[in-house]
Parts: structure tokens; sequence; C-alpha cells
């Protein structure tokens, strides 16, 4: 058993959700190098500011490793009209995670359409739709990355809340435990709490397409925009990062911080600053 907290991390990709408020997509790239971080997740409201071309060849040139694409999803919705049209816009997610050579589109499955009171259904839908993106996915070569959500966000961003509930559509849709095509997004925020966490994660093995990190502060003020930083928090993540890479995953640590009473506050290299020192010492 690997002592917590000894071997070195993967490297640091940023989401830039991080410093949404503060920096632009190019400002991010030119901080990802400023501060030797190797990895970007962007977001699809920076990537459109930017235009896709223009991010792509400037994250080319910056030699940076695209870790994700945040975000595919959001699929149920109250009527096939809208259900379409949320299937579209994830093509269009595919298309960009392809332009960007983006190791996945992480997928925020969406929760229940307003009005409904049917989470089963939603997760059907969720189930649906996830089928109908993989058969555009695939053969473009974009993995989808199943990211469950903390159960609070069940009824209005992710109707799948657990790793266990992401791989059992990931068992339902893909081609077995070695298809890659369709896997998981496992953030610490969101599973750290799971009694069955050691179980899905060496269930997941290698369709943990990616590994976000951040801290559960207590207590947490906002349910959203709340995060904390690595260390700051109750979440064992070099615990966790063992038991991620004792399966096999060898990508990135993707930091991944909405704060808007804090992080969001700072100067964006302070932040940059600070996750490179805590990515060394606590992840
Ligand atoms: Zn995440």
């Amino acid at each position: 058993m690997q002592k917590p907290g000894k071997a070195t991390p993967g490297p640091l990709s940023l989401n830039t959700a991080t410093v949404k408020v503060q920096w632009s997509l190019a400002e991010c790239i030119e901080g990802c190098l400023r501060h030797g971080i190797t990895g970007i997740s962007p977001w699809r409201d920076k990537l459109a500011e930017y235009g896709v071309a223009n991010a792509a060849r400037h994250i080319r040139e910056a030699g940076l490793t695209v870790t994700g694409l945040c975000r595919g999803g959001m699929f149920p919705a109250i009527d096939a009209a809208g259900r379409r049209a949320a299937l579209e816009d994830n093509f269009r997610a595919v298309d960009e995670a392809a332009a960007l050579n983006a190791q996945c589109l992480v997928l925020v499955v969406g929760g229940m359409p307003a009005g409904s009171k049917d989470i089963a259904g939603a997760r059907g839908q969720v189930q649906d739709g996830i089928a109908a993106l993989l058969e555009y996915a695939r053969p473009a070569g974009v993995k989808l990355a199943i990211e469950p959500l903390h159960p609070m966000y069940a009824a209005d961003r992710a109707c799948v809340n657990t790793l266990g509930q992401a791989l059992d559509i990931c068992d339902a849709l893909g081609n077995g435990a070695d298809d890659t095509a369709l896997g998981v997004a496992a953030d610490v925020y969101h599973i750290w709490w799971d009694p069955q966490l050691a179980a899905q994660i060496k269930r997941a093995g290698r369709r943990i397409l990616a590994f976000h990190v951040c801290d559960w502060l207590v207590p947490t003020r906002d349910l959203l925009l709340d995060r904390g930083m690595m260390g700051d928090g109750v979440i064992d993540i070099p615990a966790i990062r063992a038991q991620v890479e004792a399966v096999g995953y060898d990508g990135f640590c993707e930091v991944e911080i909405m704060s808007s009473e804090n992080w969001w506050k700072r100067d964006a290299d302070e932040v940059l600053r600070v996750c490179v020192e805590r990515h060394a010492s606590v992840v």
C-alpha cells in the first residue's frame, strides 16, 4: 500500500473555471505557461469567446494538453424537441473537443426538466442521450466522460450522482471495461463521501478518463460556488489519487475550483501559484 501523498502526483491541469472571473481563455493559456502548468481544460463559453480555431492554435503553440472540454450533457428536456436541441448542442461540443484534441468531453448530464418530479424518467433520458451521443463521438475519436455530481445537484444539474451509477451507464452502452470511448470523470468534490468509492474506482479501471481536484469546505456556504482549494477542506485527496492510480490512471490532476467569495476575488496569478504549491504538497 502506497503511503498517501508520498508519490508525486501526475501533472497539473487548469480547469478554466478556477479563474473564470479574472481571465479569458487566452489569459489562462498564458498563465499556465508562466506557472509551469502543462494541461488545460476550457469551458465552452470561454472557448466560444475566443473562437475554437484561435483557441486550438494557441493551445497547440503553447504545448498544453487539453485534459477535457467542459462541458456537454444537460440531456433531459420536457419534450422531444428540447431533447433534440440538447443533443444537437452536444454534437457541437464533440466537434469542439475534436478540434482541441481534448482527452475527453466532460458530461454534466442534467437534472429534471422544469416542473417534473420524475427523477427515474430523467435518468432514462440521460442514458438515451448518452447512447445517441456515443454514436456520434466514437467515430470522431472523442471520449465521453460522465461526471457524477454530488446528490445535492440531482434536481438541477446532474441526476447521475455516484460513480456506480455512471458506471452502470458505461456498462449498458459501452463494450466492456476496456472500452474507454465512454468512461467517467472522477471529481473528488463530488465523490469523496461515497461509501462505495473504493469499490467503484476498482470497477471503473481504465474508464477513469479525468481526475478533478479541489476540496470540500466545512461549512460549505454555497452549493455551487464555494469549493475549496486543495488542503483547505476534509477530502483525503492523496488517498483517492492513490486509488485511481492503482487502477491505471496516469493522467493529469485537473484543478477545478468555483469560488465566488474567495478565489475568484483574488489575483489570478496568485491563485495559480497556490494551485501549483498545493498540487505538490497535498494532492
Ligand atoms: Zn469536475
